[in-house]
């Protein structure tokens, strides 16, 4: 079996394996640490140090694993310790640092025994240690599959129209005017969603009842939204025990509807909290990842201080856990560093050591780290701790890269994404585009329906945008109605192609203004790399190329100039 494919425990028991393996070769190196402490305790005070670091990591490594006793040694051995460090500063005369020996003695007794109890699972050498489980770096890029939506209503004129709004928001939609047919087509191929209309000729609420009982057969729950003409108690009731949450009465306004669907598909799949664990000890810093990524988490895990300023850049983490006591480099000095970077100002920090001294705790605090949770940790309060600081590192993200109203990105991050995305375009040679998009006449809308229904056609637009371009395309609101997208790897061409398209069916879309009905259009300028080379080049053609198609009419797509 390998490590992928073993369990939790098996994992946990090589990490501890391995731990008592390394036991003797740490004592000795104690040992050594204490005959040159012995030799001259005034002067050996790095001896005093190391040592005291060797303790405390038993013992919090010790206490981690299980091995109590062991790290309860440990931890007498560093409380003397530290007095004879407060002694060797203060100048006072010294306790006896050969007590020390006595506990280096029991610490080994208990090594022994732990050697013996492991025997059976012990081998010489190491268990090898799990290697490091770096996730992705990038996700592939994807298309966004269109979601499957089934209507049913008997109303042909009513689904017709509203499946053509459907597809126009990008949906796949079929619809049928017979609940028959809609139970044969649900078992051949399960949809995304289901619109339901109540009322059939065969029954007041026979189409919920349809809903209710095709969910009983084929045991499925069905994300479904009713759309009824009616709205009295008997209708609704007969929506609520076939499990619909959202009841429209008809008409209903296609936004609304596509909102709706959104939400009860659960559109955006969670996105798994990345931890960036810090830990002179490999075996601990497992440990504590495995319990994280039992939890689901991505869990990336360093040894190396040193290396933490690129994995940061690299990893992009929701928080950081850190340990105190690291060889080169305290947790305490990290953390200050990592909050010299602007750009890390708001990453949680969270500091996991075996410090105990609640006034040490509180000076770590007042560096500006979120949180002091202590070594051993059960694994429920370390996943607790950890996912409630990473989630509201994600709120408030989001809040500061995200526009407001459209929830695409706001103007400043649309700028520095298409910086990174020409990099990355130069660096694999690939081309790139980029669209300046704008609402025409959109004033006039404004002035004639009214600022909400204005609202309603920007936010339409994110909409179309946001799910009908690739997962990694960049679209963000750049302005009041004018918007920026960056499309990665594609031809200009292919480009005017794809945007012609959201074009014609975003000018389709019916709008309601009180008993009003309207449309709107856009246009759009295109420009790319290679061409420009530059980001500020990209955005002045592709303004250039937009002020082109208002020039000619609206509602059409240029592309700049060849140069
Ligand atoms: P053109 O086709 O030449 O682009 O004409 P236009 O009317 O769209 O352009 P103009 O720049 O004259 O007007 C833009 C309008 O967009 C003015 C402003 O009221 C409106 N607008 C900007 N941000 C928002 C917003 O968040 N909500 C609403 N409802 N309107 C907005
Ligand atoms: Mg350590
Ligand atoms: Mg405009």
């Amino acid at each position: 079996m390998n490590s992928t494919q073993s369990t939790l425990q098996d994992k946990i028991a090589k990490l501890r394996a391995r731990f008592i393996a390394q036991l003797p070769t740490r004592l000795e190196e104690a040992q050594q640490q204490l005959s040159a402490l012995m030799a001259d305790p005034c002067r050996n005070r790095m001896a005093a140090v190391e040592l005291h670091r060797t303790f405390h990591s038993l013992k919090g490594t010790g206490y981690s694993f299980g091995f109590d006793q062991l790290a309860r040694v440990a931890d007498e051995a560093e409380a003397y310790l530290q007095q004879l460090l407060d002694d060797i500063d203060d100048g006072t005369p010294l306790g006896r640092p050969d007590r020390l020996s006595a506990l280096l003695q029991r610490l080994d007794a208990h090594t022994q025994t732990l050697i013996g109890d492991d025997a059976p699972h012990h081998h010489a050498t190491p268990a090898p240690l799990l290697e490091v489980n770096a996730p992705p770096l990038a996700q592939a890029s994807a298309v966004k599959k269109q979601k499957l939506v089934y209507i049913c209503d008997d109303e042909l004129e009513h689904v017709t129209h509203l499946g053509y709004q459907l597809r126009c928001f990008g949906y796949q939609v079929e619809h049928f005017t017979e609940t028959e047919a809609f139970d044969e087509a649900v078992v051949l191929k399960r949809p995304d969603a289901v619109v339901m209309d109540v009322h059939f000729p065969q029954g007041k609420t026979a189409g919920t009842e349809a809903l209710a009982e095709i969910q009983k057969v084929t045991g499925q729950q069905l994300p479904a939204i009713v759309l009824s003409g009616f709205d009295d108690f008997e209708a609704r009731l007969s929506a609520v025990r076939a499990g619909c949450k959202t009841y429209f009465t008809k008409p209903v306004k296609p936004l609304a509807l596509a909102t709706a669907l959104d939400e009860i598909m659960d559109d955006s799949p969670f996105e798994p909290y990345r931890i960036l664990i810090v830990d002179d000890e490999p075996e601990v810093a497992r440990y504590h990842g495995l319990m994280l990524e039992e939890a689901g988490m991505l869990v990336h895990s360093l040894s190396e201080p040193g290396e933490v300023l690129t994995t940061l850049q690299e990893f992009r983490p929701d928080l950081v856990l850190l340990d105190v006591y690291m060889p080169n480099c305290t947790g305490f000095e990290l953390s200050a560093l990592i909050r010299q970077l602007p750009e890390h100002l708001s990453l949680p920090i969270v500091y996991l050591s075996s410090e105990t001294d609640r006034r040490k705790q509180f000076s770590a605090m007042q560096a500006g780290v979120e949180g002091f949770i202590t070594k051993p940790v059960i694994p429920e309060e370390l996943v607790t701790a950890v996912s409630l600081r990473a989630e509201r590192m994600r709120s408030l993200r989001a809040l500061m890269i995200r526009d407001s109203l459209t929830g695409l990105y706001n103007h400043t991050t649309t700028t520095e994404l298409l910086e990174a995305a020409l990099s990355n375009a130069k660096r694999q040679q690939e081309s790139l585009c980029m669209v300046m998009l704008d609402l025409d006449r959109f004033k006039l809308v404004n002035d004639t329906y009214g600022h909400v229904a204005g609202d309603q056609v920007l936010l339409a637009l994110s909409r179309i945008l946001r799910h009908r371009l690739r997962l990694n395309d960049i679209v963000g609101r750049y302005g009041g109605e004018e918007f920026a997208i960056v499309l990665k790897n594609i031809t200009p061409a292919s480009a005017a192609t794809l945007i012609d398209q959201l074009r014609e069916d975003f000018s389709n879309i019916r709008f309601n203004a009180g008993d009003h009905e309207f449309t709107c259009s856009f246009s759009a300028g295109i420009s790319s790399f290679p061409h420009h080379a530059r980001a500020q080049e990209l955005r002045i053609a592709a303004d250039k190329a937009l002020y082109r198609a208002k020039d000619k009419g609206r509602n059409q797509v240029v592309v700049e100039e060849a140069l």
